[in-house]
């Protein structure tokens, strides 16, 4: 059938990234859901995506949309199903997981011909739809490559991609573009950026590829510029896969959706398990998606891909700036890069015909969004692993206790890895019970006589040492002691954290801040005390106990501008850095050769936080920490101190026994109905006062009473009761399985953009 611009615009669903229901435009026929198109909504141009044609549109007149984005819907068939679904399973519209997906500004030059000979960009604006619909079928389903598609001037892997001089080229065959890049690039002494190039020269990136075609220039992806400088870099250093880790790879079937869960200590060999799957996946012409926690901790790690696949890998890095985080995304589309990199939002990644998905450090909470839509990217990663008929490889040192139990119930299958190759031993953990340091000293005791020996010993060899404390500034906050009362912020139930640098009192949780008082704000007396030590005063100790050390703190304080943290931990990996001190960030994923000894200063800190799972985040935590010592040839230990040295988190992790922890944590959760033997979901409201936040809480639980097999525990007063001037209530439904919760969904679906949020499977619950 033959569609034509003669056709007169039809009504058309359309979803707006804006907190309204889908709205009804007129459109060309024929376009596909998933297509973007720009609208207007009250006179504002704005986003939005097609769902499809309204067989009963409203008696009013219809406005126009302005513009059709995209000749036909970028995202693959699959990826719109799990978009779908995952704006059913959390509440949200699909215009808000598309930005998820694709840059805001993937607009491209259509250059590309199509089958009929016609020009993408021509057949676009002669409004020819079916022409642009048919290639894209073509597209969608693999019979069609289009490589110029997205080639933009300038914008295709600028900043990521080296253009090198590597042909003569013979003079009457080179047109007047071609040869301003030559010179261009000859200027430059033979090589230069693809994006200062093609602006340099003036020319298209189909001038390249012409060139690159002829042999006469190739390109070269550069890694990020922190890895390249790296003498650390090893070349691509093939392993022979031990017997467990080959049982882990045949394990994993080819081309069929299973989740497995690769269970193995730090250093145990996972990722040389990722690898090979990865090989294996890539030389079958299929895809492969990579979850990583945070990729600013993953220099070795894409080091050793691009080393492993080199040219073939993309990364979806947090902290490129736009253009470059497009760039990748237009090689995702263009079928140039079979391998992604990327956090969170990477596993909606407009990858195709996907034959494995990893996500390593499955536990690990950053892969669950803490701002709508609040999605859980493992979560998510199996279910597209189940859509594309792929299998799923979660991999972790702690699993998550869901995960765990999933693989106890056969759900999932265990993988387990249960050595570090070549004698690398897990390091001695010792704990330091600070309640008899307290009798020793008679005072409140920062650093324990131990911490202070193993600190000096590990000096005097001249290796390292990492010190934890998850708290950061100088103290945590201030009281009077004449009236006993905390100073807090104004605009929030928290109390202020001093910063000494600074000289400020800060709110950790909306950024005010006051110069500290000398007197006390409500009673005027002078007797102020700061409680709770931070890493900011850690690090000052540390200064008077050694003065001749090097000591580097690194936590949010210090790790403000980009790169900050990557340089810090690539100097202490260098060996510039005798004592690291720092929060939770100094945990992860980081291989320092010369560090021997780990000091966690209060391993109780997150023990205190109301909430079921402050145990298992404790257990992860101290064990990650205490991975960290010992990793090379050198042996180490940690000195874990702790007021509560009988809790079970704590004994597990001086045991490094994730299994035990497993086996007594479970079971309680059990008892108590709690996640992974429930399902829950948390709704909060805001408001200017409290009774605004409660009401409409109060509302929909008259509305969910009636559901069968749901628990409705409140609406209450949130943990922190008022953020930023806003009163803040919270509201938890709970039932054995996610059946109830979806029908409350649908019982009372919530208003985008309304009173009420929604958080399916909360990881935290406002504190
Ligand atoms: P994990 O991902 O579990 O922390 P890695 O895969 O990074 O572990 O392995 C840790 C180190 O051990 C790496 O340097 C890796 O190259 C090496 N390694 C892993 N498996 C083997 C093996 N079978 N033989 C030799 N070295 C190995
Ligand atoms: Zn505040």
């Amino acid at each position: 059938m033959i569609t034509t611009n003669m056709d007169a615009p039809v009504p058309t669903r359309i979803e707006v990234a804006r907190p309204f229901p889908p709205l009804t435009y007129l459109a060309p026929p024929g376009l596909q859901p998933g297509q973007r198109v720009r609208v207007k909504v009250r006179n504002a141009a704005t986003l939005g995506v097609v769902l499809g044609p309204d067989p009963d549109p409203p008696k009013v007149k219809l406005r126009p949309v302005d513009s059709v984005l995209d000749p036909f819907p970028l995202l693959p068939p699959r990826l719109w199903e799990l978009l779908e679904f995952a704006a059913r399973y959390y509440g949200c519209g699909l215009a808000h997981l598309l930005p998820l997906c694709l840059p805001p500004a993937v607009e491209a030059d259509w250059e590309t011909l199509l089958p009929s000979g016609q020009r993408l960009g021509e057949a676009r604006e002669a409004g020819r739809w079916d022409l642009l619909a048919e290639a894209g079928r073509a597209w969608h389903e693999g019979a069609l490559a289009l490589p110029g598609l997205f080639h933009r001037r300038g914008l295709r892997g600028a900043g990521l991609t080296e253009v090198r001089l590597t042909g003569q080229p013979h003079p009457a065959r080179v047109t007047p573009a071609q040869a301003r890049v030559i010179f261009a690039l000859e200027g430059a002494g033979g090589a230069l950026l693809e994006g200062p190039l093609l602006e340099a020269s003036q020319a298209g990136a189909s001038v390249l590829a012409t060139l690159e075609r002829h042999g006469l220039v190739a390109r070269v992806r550069r890694m990020d510029l922190l890895s390249q400088k790296r003498e650390l870099d090893e070349p691509d250093k093939r392993v022979e896969l031990n017997g467990e880790q080959r049982q882990a790879v045949a394990a994993v079937t080819p081309g069929a959706f299973g989740v497995h869960l690769l269970y193995g200590v730090t250093g145990s060999g996972k990722t040389e398990v990722y690898l090979e799957l990865a090989e294996r996946t890539l030389a079958a012409g299929r895809r492969v998606l990579w979850l990583v926690p945070e990729i600013g901790l993953t220099t070795r790690l894409l080091s050793r891909l691009e080393a492993r696949f080199p040219g073939r890998v993309a990364v979806g890095h947090a902290g490129l700036n736009a253009t470059e985080k497009q760039a990748d995304v237009l090689r995702l589309l263009q079928d140039d890069a079979p391998l992604f990199v990327g956090v969170r939002n990477a596993v909606l990644a407009p990858l195709r015909d996907l034959g494995l998905i990893v996500v390593d450090e499955e536990q690990e909470g950053s892969y669950k969004s803490e701002e709508h839509p609040r999605i859980h990217a493992r979560d998510l990663a199996v279910k597209r692993g189940q859509l594309e008929g792929c299998p799923v490889v979660l991999g972790s040192a702690t699993p998550s206790l869901e995960s765990w139990q999933a693989a106890n119930a056969g759900r999932y299958r265990l993988l387990r890895l249960r050595d570090r190759p070549a004698g690398v031993d897990l390091p001695t953990v010792k704990v330091v019970d600070l309640r008899e340091s307290f009798k020793e000293e008679r005072r409140k005791v920062v650093f324990s006589r131990q911490l202070l020996e193993g600190l000096g010993e590990t000096l005097a060899r001249r290796e390292q040492s990492m010190l934890l404390l998850n708290r950061r500034g100088f103290e945590n906050f201030w009281m009077c002691r004449a009236c006993g009362r905390t100073f807090e912020c104004p605009h929030c139930s928290v109390t202020l954290t001093y910063h000494k640098g600074a000289f400020r009192l800060r709110c950790h949780l909306c950024g005010y801040e006051s110069v500290p008082p000398e007197v006390c704000i409500h009673c005027g007396a002078e007797h102020i005390r700061g409680v709770g030590e931070g890493t900011e005063q850690i690090e000052d100790q540390l200064r008077t106990l050694f003065p001749a050390a090097r000591i580097l703190r690194l936590d949010r304080d210090t790790t403000t501008r980009r790169g900050s943290l990557e340089a810090g931990l690539l100097a202490a990996e260098l060996g510039e850095v005798d004592i690291l001190v720092g929060t939770q960030m100094l945990a992860k994923g980081h291989n320092f050769p010369n560090l021997t000894l780990v000091g966690i200063l209060n391993a109780d800190l997150g023990l205190k936080i109301p909430d079921f799972r402050a145990a298992e985040r404790t257990f992860q935590l101290l064990t990650q920490v205490a991975g960290r010592a010992g990793r090379a040839e050198l042996k180490g230990r940690v000195l874990l101190q702790t007021y509560s040295p009988d809790h079970p988190a704590i004994i597990h992790a001086v045991a490094q026994d994730f299994e035990a922890f497993a086996r007594e944590e479970l079971p309680y959760r059990e008892a108590l109905g709690y996640p992974p033997f429930s399902a829950m979901s948390l709704y909060r409201s805001e408001g200017d006062t409290p009774g605004e936040a409660l009401e409409p809480l109060r509302q929909l639980r008259l509305a969910l009473e009636t559901v069968p097999g749901l628990r409705i525990l409140g609406p209450l007063e949130a943990p922190i009761a008022r953020v930023k001037d806003r009163y803040r209530m919270q509201m938890i439904l709970k039932a054995a399985t996610r059946g109830p919760l979806g029908e409350a969904m649908r019982r009372a679906p919530l208003v985008p953009g309304g009173a009420v949020t929604l958080d399916r499977d909360p990881l935290s619950f406002g504190v």
